[in-house]
């Protein structure tokens, strides 16, 4: 068994970290505040080449493993929630589902320029009333000669009004498959789409999050994504690519949290001594410690199956439910921590907060997760192998 990171990690660790407090933490906060997102950070990230991150150079992508997407989501999440988002739903859930279920031509078309951030690409599930229950869904494509048509719409979609393509899982009007799903890559510029952002949100205040539209949207056959009847498993395949990078992303949370808690512990005294020698202070950091080594260990273990080409849907969901509540649990603490002033926004510990509950949300709630691993231990539930996988890494 082999924990040490390679050097190529490090330098993407390093980038990742420098991208995030050199361009991102300089202005999230006053985004944040007004609600607005700044979609040159899209553009910033696609020119660091870290959009590029999994996805095999012959794609237009830098060639390096699954871990490295990890490692990328974890640093950039330490700076803020929004860039690892960005992360989360082109890398993971957009172009990593490309790679498992698209055709070597599908791959070759889209992937270039989505590798490079010249485009942008987003995954639209969710529904109104078909969160938790995808298969509620009710957006529908019906096949007329060599096009779908779709109509309907999705909710919660990050990165709604930015995104250039979406991978969209729609319910077959008319077909004789097993399951009536399928999934496909809808272009925004197709007549007949429309985006929408929603107002108000608790987090990732500086993302775009949204709802999308399609009223008789026509796309090629060739826009499908796996078969007619495939849909489904896409989508699941794709919750395993965007959950493992928002357990990763959790996990730079929690070093958020500690950069800023043992800074402040060490400059607020009480009592005459700084409140870093406070026991009961001094456990809420080491709950800390303990989520972000935990949690460490359960993305590099998720990102090595991923580089082996390892069915991982149990080991996802454990390493996204935990490091999720590890990071939601320090976000807590570390307002605690700053009493006073960790409940207004002169220290970033309440963003922190507010954007780690999302990820309880997001990507399976708290308890579809709970029920998934229950399920799991009491054997109702098992992996099979299912007909595609990722690429392997190293990349032919
Ligand atoms: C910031 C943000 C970004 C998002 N981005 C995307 C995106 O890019 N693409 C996308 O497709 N979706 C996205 N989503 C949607 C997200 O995946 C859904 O919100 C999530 O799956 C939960 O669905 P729901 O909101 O409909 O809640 P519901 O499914 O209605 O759940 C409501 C409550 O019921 C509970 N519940 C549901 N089923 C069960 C059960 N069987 N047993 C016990 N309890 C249950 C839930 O845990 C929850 O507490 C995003 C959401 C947020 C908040």
């Amino acid at each position: 068994m082999e924990f040490a990171l390679t050097a190529e990690h490090e330098q993407i660790r390093e980038a990742a970290y420098k991208f995030g407090q050199n361009v991102i933490v300089p202005s999230v906060g006053e985004l944040d505040r007004q609600h607005t997102s700044d979609p040159e950070t899209l553009k910033k990230l696609g020119e660091a080449g870290l959009l590029g991150l999994g996805i095999p150079a012959k794609w237009g992508g830098t060639d390096t493993d699954y871990i490295s997407v990890g490692i990328a989501c974890e640093e950039l999440e330490r700076a803020d929630s929004t860039a690892r988002v960005v992360m989360s739903v082109h890398v993971g859930l957009h172009c990593m589902t490309m790679m498992q279920w698209g055709t070597e031509e599908q791959c070759a078309k889209w992937l270039p320029d989505l590798a490079t951030g010249k485009k942008i690409g987003a995954f639209g599930l969710t529904e109104p009333n078909a969160g938790s229950d995808a298969a509620s869904m009710k957006t529908t494509a019906r096949r007329e000669g060599d096009e779908y048509v779709l109509n309907g719409e999705k909710t919660w979609i990050s990165l709604a009004d930015y995104a250039d393509q979406f991978l969209v899982i729609a319910r077959l009007a008319e077909t004789d498959a097993k399951a009536p799903y399928a999934a496909f890559i809808v272009e925004r510029d197709r007549p007949g789409f429309s985006s929408r952002a929603i107002k108000g949100k608790l987090g990732v205040r500086a993302g775009n999050t949204g709802q999308i539209f399609f009223d008789n949207v026509r796309i090629p056959a060739s826009n499908m994504i796996g078969q007619e009847g495939d849909g489904f498993k896409v989508a699941m395949s794709a919750l395993d690519h965007g959950r493992y990078t928002v357990a990763a992303g959790a996990v730079g949370i929690i070093t958020a949290c500690m950069d800023a808690c043992c800074k402040y512990v060490n400059e607020r005294s009480v009592q005459g001594e700084v409140i870093g020698k406070k026991q009961l202070v001094q456990q809420m950091i080491a709950k800390m410690a303990r989520g972000r080594d935990i949690g460490r260990l359960l993305y590099y273990q998720v990102g090595w199956m991923k580089n082996t080409g390892k069915r991982h849907t149990r080991e996802v969901s454990m390493a996204k439910w935990v490091n999720c509540e590890a990071a939601f649990e320090a976000a807590n603490n570390a307002v605690e921590i700053h009493g006073a002033y960790g409940y207004c926004d002169e220290f970033p510990v309440e963003r922190y907060f507010r954007n780690s509950r999302g990820a309880m949300i997001y990507e399976g709630t708290h308890e579809i997760h709970t029920i998934m691993q229950a399920e799991y231990a009491l054997g109702y539930r098992e992996d099979k192998p299912i007909a595609r996988t990722l690429p392997t890494f190293p990349f032919a």
